[in-house]
């Protein structure tokens, strides 16, 4: 069966046999899957394939807010993300037990695997995705064949690896996976509840961490759908003994890391697993190949307290799916001169870097312990607070001063 312009759905033959499609995506998590829905929608013949029917309750990203809301809204998913989230408007931000600002902005709550059911449903011919697992890829300028386990092939003019931090299968093309920072940040991920399960005094909050040497940068309180969702942030060797008291008496070690928190929190207990995950930094190396795409995780990862991790999939899947792709597929091959203007992609770039960036600047900003960073924590609440209060006595100010400086 030949490949053309005019398929728009992926050819099935019998089992053992050929699967044709302009685009195979591997992995349909976040990533894959809101790409698998871009494409599709967009007419294109597409494959997504992922090794589970159904996303496990993994931690991972569990808040949407910002720019991240933005792409959404562009790539016409926002309706969809509302029908299944928790909307919270505002968050108030503590330190040391005392007010540091309130932030406002429209947000939305929910697991991981509920956000990435939502984005498979997206698509709109269910039979795209496939459930099996990719064993093996090999791509050129103008075919790409992929093995999967149950021993059906897909072949593709592209595919795009959206395989988190799986690395087997890029490992297999002669990618390398650059450890930029090994051990970077610990996150713990659990519910809390009220005694009596009566509510909370606030819709969300922000306690950032008290003293550097704690290593906390900050624990964020939010709606979800099993109740009020924390996330902890820390910058601290993962083999400290205070990881295992977080996951074993997380609420006296909450309490103890931040005595400010009482007031605020009143008596809470943790009413479901504590989950935590130790993150890398890292980037891949030896990507720019025919025929082949990285996007996510599969690319880079992210730290999760700086929360960039789904506004880079995000710029990826939209510059990908809605400029690249869609161009690439008008004139034949796939050779490296059309996959390297992904990876040239000024909105790509900026995002991967402003990423490492936030890393960076989040762990300083937490554990730096030198005269600079002690000078910077400082100046970085107080400048908040001060705005706070400002904008407090005169309503809008900040802003209309803001936008003048911008004009
Ligand atoms: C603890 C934690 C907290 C985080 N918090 C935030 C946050 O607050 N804000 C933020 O923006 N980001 C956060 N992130 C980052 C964010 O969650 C990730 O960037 C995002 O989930 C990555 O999505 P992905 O689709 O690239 O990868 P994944 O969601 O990991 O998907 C990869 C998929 O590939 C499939 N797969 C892999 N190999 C194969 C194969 N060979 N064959 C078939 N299928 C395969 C897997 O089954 C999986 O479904 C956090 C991350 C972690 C770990």
């Amino acid at each position: 069966m030949l490949l053309n312009d005019q398929l728009t759905e992926p050819q099935a033959a019998g089992v053992n046999e050929t699967i044709i499609a302009d685009v195979a995506i591997v992995g349909g998590g976040l990533a894959g899957s809101l790409a698998a829905a871009v494409l599709a929608r967009a007419g294109h013949s597409v494959v997504l394939i992922d090794k589970r029917a159904v996303y496990p309750e993994e931690f991972r990203v569990e808040k949407i807010a910002g720019q991240q809301l933005e792409i959404l809204r562009r790539l016409g998913f926002v309706r969809e993300l509302e029908a299944v989230a928790c909307a919270y408007n505002h968050v108030l931000n503590i330190r040391d037990g005392k007010l540091v600002d309130i932030s406002v902005g429209q947000a939305y709550g929910l697991s991981y695997d509920r956000l990435v059911a939502m984005a498979r449903g997206l698509i709109p011919n269910p039979s795209t995705l496939i459930v099996d697992q990719v064993t093996e890829v090999s791509c050129s300028g103008e075919l790409q064949q992929l093995a999967l386990a149950s021993g059906k092939r897909i072949t593709s003019r592209l595919v795009i690896l959206a395989t988190g931090m799986a690395g087997a299968l890029g490992h297999g093309l002669g990618m390398r996976r650059r450890v930029l920072a090994s051990r970077h940040s610990v996150s713990f991920g659990f519910t809390i509840a009220p005694p009596d399960n009566a509510p909370f005094g606030f819709e969300a909050l922000t306690c950032y961490g008290e003293r550097p040497a704690d290593g906390v940068d900050y624990l964020s309180l939010f709606p979800v759908a099993g109740g009020m969702r924390a996330n902890l942030f820390m910058f601290r060797d993962p083999a400290d003994p205070v990881m295992r008291e977080l996951r074993r008496e997380t609420r006296p070690t909450l309490l103890r890391l931040m005595p400010g928190l009482q007031p605020f929190l009143g008596d809470f207990r943790v009413i479901d697993r504590v989950q935590n995950w130790v993150m890398d930094l890292s980037i891949v190396e030896g990507h720019l190949q025919p025929g082949v795409v990285l996007i996510g995780d599969a690319f880079q990862t992210n730290c999760p307290a700086a929360g960039t991790g789904v506004t880079r999939l995000l710029v990826d899947v939209e510059r990908l799916c809605t400029s690249h792709v869609p161009h690439w597929l008008k004139t034949p091959g796939m050779g490296i001169e059309k996959i390297s203007q992904f990876y040239v992609d000024t909105d790509k770039m900026a995002a991967d870097r402003r990423s490492l960036r936030m890393a960076r600047f989040r762990q300083a900003l937490t554990s730096g312990n030198d005269l600079r960073w002690n000078m910077q924590r400082r100046l970085h609440f107080l400048r908040r607070t001060i705005t706070h209060r400002l904008d407090r006595i005169h309503p809008g100010w900040i802003a209309r001063f803001r936008s003048a400086l911008r004009a």
